[in-house]
């Protein structure tokens, strides 16, 4: 089974982080998400990665 200890959202190599799914977020980039504002150009990115990450899961199940 492939390890999956690269963030998802950042794709660095990561061994602290939250774990969904099988895929990590690191605790930078869950920090990041927490306060990136709607406003922030980022958002939309965060957002969209967070919703393949769930809309995946709904899938696998
Ligand atoms: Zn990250």
């Amino acid at each position: 089974m492939a390890s999956t200890d690269f963030c998802f959202i950042c794709t660095k190599k990561q061994v602290n982080g939250i774990k969904i799914n099988d895929r990590i977020i690191c605790s930078n980039c869950e920090d990041r998400l927490v306060k990136t504002l709607p406003i922030d150009p980022q958002y939309d990115d965060y957002l969209h990665r967070i919703k393949t990450l769930l809309f995946d899961e709904i899938n696998y199940n």
